[in-house]
């Protein structure tokens, strides 16, 4: 089982059941949820390869 991690609220999503997806820099992100995918592809610079760090979380999709 892969599980991914949704870089905009940092939740767990698992690859294989995850329909909420977006490509970038050819590397896939996951969502839980619709509002977060939303919320990368606006701005996916600030946050491809910041999984780390959670300053700036602006996840308005109630996952927290
Ligand atoms: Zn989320």
């Amino acid at each position: 089982m892969n599980m991914a991690k949704d870089p905009i609220c940092g939740m767990n999503v698992n690859e294989k059941t995850a329909k909420i997806k977006s490509e970038y820099m050819g590397k896939t992100y996951y969502f839980c949820n619709q509002a977060c995918k939303t919320t990368f592809d606006k701005n996916p610079m600030r946050y491809a390869g910041e999984q780390e760090k959670h300053s700036g979380h602006s996840c308005d999709c109630g996952c927290r």
